[in-house]
């Protein structure tokens, strides 16, 4: 019998990822690009999910462009750097996905000043990157982010929501930034979300092979 992990067809887990505070460092509005810059552990925490076959999607509001800070192109250079980085160990994102809209009367700049549907706790990427990618498994999906607002991702597109304690992640968990939310799990880093991460896949895996047999 074929092995199911190994069955091209079969459907892979996916976390979508936030970029600032959880894959690099927080540090508002990067106008130079070497300001970005990893959090220790997060190449090779998407390493993992790369070699099991976890599709790494990244999902990130950035604002920078509408609040004209600096022109759309640079959030472009911005998630490149990220992905140049996170190459240098091995590691790759399957996908990048970038809301630049923002409301009225904070944005600036006319064209990214609108309620959309894609900037989080918005499903518009995520479910975006489900028409674009058939093989993502929804019951298997994960969102992995510093704010209440990733969280609150999570639970609008029915994925499991990581909270990690870098970038804003400890002021939310104290309630001094956003609002309270209640993660499926709190992690101390994108290290620990992913080991928690592979272990929800392998007993989901344990268990489909027990039916299976
Ligand atoms: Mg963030
Ligand atoms: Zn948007």
């Amino acid at each position: 019998m074929m092995n199911a992990k190994q069955d091209k067809s079969e459907k892979r887990p996916v976390v979508f990822l936030d970029r600032d505070g959880t894959l690099n460092i927080e540090a508002g509005y990067i106008k130079e690009l070497e300001n970005l810059n990893l959090i220790d552990g997060a190449a090779e925490a998407v390493k993992r999910l790369n070699m099991l076959g976890i599709k790494a999607i990244l999902v990130t509001n950035q604002t920078g462009a509408a609040r004209d800070y600096y022109p759309e192109a640079h959030i472009l250079a911005l998630n490149e750097r990220l992905e140049k980085l996170l190459a240098e160990q091995g590691a790759f994102l399957d996908a990048v996905y970038y809301c630049p809209h923002l409301p009225a009367p904070d944005a600036k700049i006319e064209k990214y000043a609108r309620e959309c549907d894609c900037r989080k706790p918005a499903v518009g990427m995520v479910e975006q990157a489900y028409r674009e990618h058939d093989n993502l498994d929804r019951a298997l999906s994960f969102v992995v982010g510093d704010k209440a607002t990733d969280v609150e991702l999570a639970k609008n597109c029915g994925a499991r929501g990581v909270l990690v304690e870098t970038g804003y992640g400890e002021r939310v968990q104290k309630g001094d930034y956003q609002w309270p939310v209640e993660p499926d799990f709190q992690a101390r880093s994108i290290s620990e979300a992913v080991d928690w991460i592979i272990s929800v896949v392998n007993e989901n895996i344990q268990e489909t092979s027990k039916k299976l047999d």
